[in-house]
């Protein structure tokens, strides 16, 4: 599953895995994992981390490989931040062999639409819980503890409008190499969650008939 910042992957991703009983393989998680448990591939991550750099697209491809050689992704999985270049998607085609077919969901939301959600978001000061928008309005109060909440500095919509083209740029070639394939879909991601994890179904089920 593919997205820009605040079109709602990792929920949708989270949710389509549950509702078709295989592991969501975020890649944030199996990083730390493999950082917490150790691994060859960890340690050198870890390395990269703190060093304050990107991981390569050479220790994250060795790690999700680890990762697709366990039992549980036998009849399938769900890939939630990764690939992010055309680098890593090819080397995915190589791992699955035949464990086809890849179907890539890219969610689509237009830029005003991700600074709105992403500008107006909130984060918790006492439970750390994000709090979106009501109405358009920025809440003031937390869900979760009634805590104060503030504004992430990453959030800011001048950060948000870089971090967007940052994104576009770095993915435009990667969506470039899946668009032609007869098992993408593009779902649009302006909806409310509901609606759009009913399209994200139907999209995958509409590739998979
Ligand atoms: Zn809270």
């Amino acid at each position: 599953m593919l997205g820009p910042p605040g079109a709602g992957k990792g929920t949708q991703a989270r949710r389509l895995a549950e509702s078709r009983g295989v592991p969501h393989i975020s890649t944030g998680e199996i990083l730390r994992e493999a950082v917490q448990e150790g691994t060859d591939l960890g340690r050198k991550a870890k390395m990269v981390i703190e060093s304050g750099q990107l991981v390569s697209d050479e220790i994250m491809i060795g790690i999700v490989n680890d990762r697709l050689d366990k039992d549980d992704t036998r009849d399938g999985f769900l890939l939630d931040g990764f690939p992010r270049t055309v680098l890593q998607a090819d080397a995915l085609d190589k791992m699955l062999g035949g464990r086809q077919p890849l179907v890539v969901i890219d969610l689509s939301v237009n830029d005003d639409e991700l600074v709105r959600r992403l500008s107006t978001r909130r984060i918790c000061d006492s439970c750390g819980a994000i709090t979106g928008s009501l109405n358009g309005k920025p809440a003031v109060v937390c869900d979760t503890c009634g805590g104060s909440l503030k504004q992430r500095s990453d959030d800011r919509e001048e950060v948000v409008r870089q971090r967007l083209v940052v994104y576009r740029q770095s993915t435009e070639q990667l969506i470039g190499y899946y668009q032609q394939r007869p098992t993408f879909r593009s779902v649009d991601g302006s909806q409310d969650e509901e609606s759009v994890a009913a399209l994200v179904g139907a999209a995958v089920d509409g590739v998979a008939a």
